[in-house]
């Protein structure tokens, strides 16, 4: 066995997902990952976990669902099966998703159907996804590749030349070789990051003005009290966890209503089962009004409509242009590595990153300007020549990035 795949487990069980003695660990995974889930699991017994609840799935079976199923079957989720994962997050478990999604596995399934159940499931499991979303519970989502995953990312090779150059690529963005300690990288990547986050929330910026060649000219005004997230968050237990990793990004939430211009995609975004290339979005007063795309802006344009909140943004993150993930110039097609190699805003629910908010019900939490929706969808907008500048309350400019990269 490759030295690589067990630090890789270890590091998501001790550092990511950071599960502690006597409590539950739920993993989501693809049948495809079996192997790693085992070691997974085996590494969170060591550790006193109390029980290591699988829920697996296979896209082959998903897909088939969406293709053949009766058609009522998307407009419901199960009561049991909602409250499991409810339940579960009330109780304080653990939540390690193991992502191994190839990106053509729902090409030509009825996007309707797709966004049908994301709304009856993003309904059903709410108490479950807000104590994510406000770290109540320890999360962490990482992935390991899949044969068609890997075909997709590195069209010219062979299945499993593919296959072990993702798991390259992974392990590099994971920070592990054969012969380092992951962890102790791990901490140190942390601490880089903490320190720039605090420095912006330091800032305390009124607006972020984006800039670029492509034709982003967008204004976000951020809400008062915010403040930066990036690196470890820490549990209403007082648990750190990673709840991204790989993560090179810094975030914060902008005020619902505060967003004017035009921003453009730099990467291709998989929406409902669809690839979506070089679109745009226009803002007038937080609202997306205009969806632009030479394909599929329907699909696109859809995705932003599945609730109030999804047509306003949630989050603003900031990755320089050259991060080690993006100078790596692969196309991963997956949001947890692709949002790493570059900026990126997400449209639907925020993160509670005004201070108190975490705390607060979700129509104090409007008040504050944060978002709330059952979507939460990033896309890319970092370029090598995109500027972001900060502006004060007191009416001063600071750049934040210049050609693509922080100026601080
Ligand atoms: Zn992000
Ligand atoms: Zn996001």
């Amino acid at each position: 066995m490759d030295p690589r795949l067990e630090k890789y487990a270890k590091l998501l069980i001790n550092v990511g997902i950071h599960v502690q003695k006597g409590q539950t660990l739920v993993i989501n995974a693809s049948v495809d990952s079996a192997p790693f889930v085992r070691l997974c699991a085996a590494e969170s017994y060591k550790l006193g976990c109390r029980e290591v609840i699988i829920r697996w799935n296979d896209e082959f079976l998903t897909r088939e669902k969406y293709l053949h199923a009766a058609d009522e079957v998307f407009d419901a989720v199960r009561p049991w099966d909602a409250d499991m994962m409810n339940t579960l997050a009330r109780e304080g478990a653990a939540f390690l998703s193991i992502v191994s999604r190839n990106p053509d596995a729902m090409k030509g399934v009825d996007t309707d159907r797709m966004r049908r159940y994301n709304r009856a499931y993003g309904e059903a499991v709410a108490e479950f996804e807000e104590r994510q979303m406000s770290d109540k519970v320890q999360w962490c989502i990482a992935c390991v590749p899949s044969t068609a995953w890997a075909m997709k990312v590195f069209p010219g090779a062979g299945p499993e030349e593919a296959a072990g150059k993702l798991w390259d690529a992974i392990y590099a963005t994971m920070h592990i070789t054969a012969e380092n300690d992951p962890v102790e990288e791990w901490r140190r990547h942390c601490e880089a990051i903490i320190e720039r986050k605090n420095k912006l929330t330091a800032y305390n910026f009124k607006y972020l003005k984006y800039k670029n060649s492509l034709g982003t000219d967008l204004t976000i005004e951020l809400p008062e009290g915010h403040y930066w997230e990036g690196g470890s968050s820490t549990s209403a237990d007082g648990v750190s966890f990673i709840a991204n990793m790989p993560t090179e990004e810094i975030f914060t939430a902008p005020k619902l209503d505060g967003v004017n211009g035009v921003v453009h995609a730099t990467k291709p975004l998989l929406v409902s089962g669809q690839i979506i290339e070089n679109f745009s979005f226009t803002f007038e007063k937080g609202k997306i009004v205009k969806v632009e795309a030479p394909e599929n802006a329907d699909i696109l344009e859809a995705e932003t409509k599945i609730d109030e909140g999804a047509s306003y943004l949630g989050e603003v993150a900031l990755v320089p242009y050259d991060s080690p993930i993006s100078k790596m110039g692969i196309l991963f097609f997956n949001t947890l590595f692709d949002e790493n190699a570059s900026c990126h805003l997400a449209f639907g629910a925020s993160y509670p990153t005004v201070r108190g908010a975490a705390d607060m019900t979700k129509e104090e939490r409007l008040k504050l300007g944060l978002n709330d929706s059952i979507a939460h969808e990033d896309f890319m907008v970092g370029s090598a020549d995109l500027s972001i500048v900060g502006v004060t309350h007191e009416g001063e400019e600071i750049p934040v990035f210049i050609d693509g990269n922080f100026a601080f």
